[in-house]
């Protein structure tokens, strides 16, 4: 456990490093650079760990469990290793390990602009200019829903809601609800606005299936156990996929309960296929429900096999309760291919088809052509520049708060022998 420490701060205008973002991963970032006495700020817009604050509906809990819940130096020491965070509980956690670490941290400092700027960068910020020779993009993975072009044609008197403006169903009215996006999100909206009582229709495209609990233990420490969580970048035959694959339909609660679409059509949630259009008023879905059902179903099938096959290779599978089996997602017969969005039936849309981040300030020749970030590893295409908690950027686990440790020790690495190039700190100070 860490602990405490006073350092100066460095000098305000010109440092080695500028981090942006006070979140987990901006945070582990300033520990490793501390470490390795590098010159560092942190400017954060808002305060610590402000999406989790600001950015996340009332009722969500973490979908990682406590024991997963671990930062660089600093891990979740509480009597309920197996029980997931509230978002007091995860603001808590980042904001104490802030304080452990001692961050330079420049709250309520907004950056405006970065550009190229005598052989380093200049960080323009709502208050005031920093120069520096590298820059650590940690300004999150999830600043911006992704709302699909098809919202444009949504009938003007509808409420349309992202998973950011989301809070609880006391901001809607009584009317329905068609919640767009089947993974994590969608599903946990889903549920929570059908237990207020209202009539819920689910739109499911592509997504993935998965028990909170098996065999006994939590579905997160097989994925651990089995290393899928650890593959990395360079492994896997399509980056841009494995980049895009929907988080998967889980839900932390104290009963650990399980959340799929067949717990959710028990309770009286409609599914429909995936949103492709709206005519007239109505939305139309395609045709592809059961094919993506059936889809999940199979990849689920096969994830147990792999765990299943690993728990008899290494001994685990005799301290475990059986395998176990699922029953097929149930679809109805003939889902319904189009919903009337004017007649008042649905008051609300809620758009839960997922994030991206924010780089309206970065003016720098480092996009493609989707306009994503060119990086390798999180080693933009930039000298000195770096990301950080990006969706499967180093690792499978990079988003999550327990793959910062691994992607910010091999980032921070690199970013020290950029600064050694420069003859910016001696060759001792960085491990
Ligand atoms: C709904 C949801 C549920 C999640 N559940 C889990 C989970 O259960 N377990 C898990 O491990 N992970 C989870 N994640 C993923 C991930 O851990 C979080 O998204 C986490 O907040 C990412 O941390 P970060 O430090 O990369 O970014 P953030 O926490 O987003 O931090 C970025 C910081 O940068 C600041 N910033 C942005 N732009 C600027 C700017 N221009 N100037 C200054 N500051 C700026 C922001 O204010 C913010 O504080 C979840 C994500 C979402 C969206």
């Amino acid at each position: 456990m860490i602990r405490a420490t006073r350092r100066r701060r460095p000098r305000a205008g010109i440092v080695d490093v500028v981090v942006i973002g006070a979140g987990h991963a901006g945070l582990a970032m300033s520990r490793y650079l501390s470490g390795a006495s590098i010159d560092h700020v942190v400017l954060e817009r808002g305060e610590i760990a402000n999406a989790w604050r600001h950015d996340r509906w009332d009722s969500l809990r973490l979908l990682t469990p406590n024991w997963q819940s671990r930062l660089p130096g600093y891990r979740y020491t509480g009597s309920d290793p197996d029980g997931y965070m509230t978002m007091p509980e995860v603001v808590g956690f980042i904001r104490t390990y802030a304080r452990l670490i001692d961050a330079p941290v420049r709250t309520g400092t907004t950056v405006t602009s970065v550009t190229g700027s005598d052989g380093g960068y200049r960080v323009v910020t709502d208050r005031g200019q920093w120069q520096c020779r590298a820059v650590v993009v940690a300004s999150g993975a999830h600043s911006i829903p992704a709302v699909p072009p098809v919202a444009a044609l949504l009938p003007a008197s509808l409420r349309t809601l992202t998973a950011k403006d989301y809070r609880n169903p006391g901001q809607l009215d009584d009317a329905g609800v068609l919640v767009v996006g089947a993974s994590a999100t969608g599903l946990q909206l889903a549920d929570e606005i059908r237990r207020s009582g209202r009539a819920v229709t689910l739109a499911v495209g592509e997504h993935i299936r998965m028990p909170r609990v098996y065999r006994g233990l939590d579905i997160q420490w097989w994925l651990d156990a089995l290393g899928i969580l650890d593959e990395r970048y360079d492994q896997v035959d399509d980056l841009v996929r494995a980049r895009r694959v929907p988080s998967p339909q889980l839900v932390g609660t104290p009963a650990r309960a399980t959340l799929d679409l067949n717990a959710l059509t028990a309770r009286g949630v409609r599914m429909v296929g995936r949103l492709v259009g709206i005519n007239d008023g109505k939305a139309q879905f395609s045709g592809s429900l059961r094919n993506h059902c059936a889809m999940a179903d199979l990849k689920l099938g096969r994830l147990l096999e792999r765990i299943d096959a690993w728990a008899e290779r290494s001994g685990k599978g005799s301290e475990v309760a059986a395998p176990e089996r699922f029953a097929p997602t149930r679809v109805e017969e003939t889902p319904c291919l189009s919903l009337d969005l004017s007649g008042g039936r649905v008051g609300t849309v809620i758009w839960a088809t997922g994030f991206r981040p924010d780089y309206g300030w970065l003016h720098l020749p480092v996009f493609d052509r989707k306009g994503r970030l060119r990086h390798d590893g999180g080693v933009v295409d930039a000298p000195g520049l770096y990301a950080l908690g990006l969706n499967f950027m180093r690792r499978r686990k990079s988003s999550f708060m327990h793959g910062a440790e691994d992607d910010v020790r091999e980032l921070g690495a690199h970013l020290a022998d950029f600064l050694r190039g420069w003859g910016r700190i001696p060759r001792r100070a960085a491990g």
